[in-house]
């Protein structure tokens, strides 16, 4: 594996893990956010992808309420929220 130990790098290996979900796990999930908090990225609409509170990829009901999207985790029932465009 090649060194990630520059911005370019990082926001290049997060780009591409956030392109598919299907095979990732909490540590997977845990390991990425180090990694963009290591370098000051921020991740934006990528944090919808995942489980606020317990970094499972997220899935479950989805409602939209007055403005707010919210996805209550299939894993652990958190209601992850955010503000709808
Ligand atoms: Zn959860």
């Amino acid at each position: 594996m090649k060194s990630k130990s520059t911005k370019e790098g990082a926001e290049k290996e997060i780009k591409n893990f956030f392109k598919t979900m299907n095979n990732k796990n909490v540590k997977d999930i845990k390991k990425i956010k180090r990694l963009a908090m290591k370098h000051n990225i921020k991740l934006g609409n990528f944090r919808k992808k995942f489980c606020k509170k317990c970094y499972n990829p997220l899935k479950g009901k989805t409602r939209i309420n007055k403005g707010f999207k919210t996805i209550e985790c299939s894993e652990c029932g958190y209601k992850n929220r955010w503000k709808m465009d």
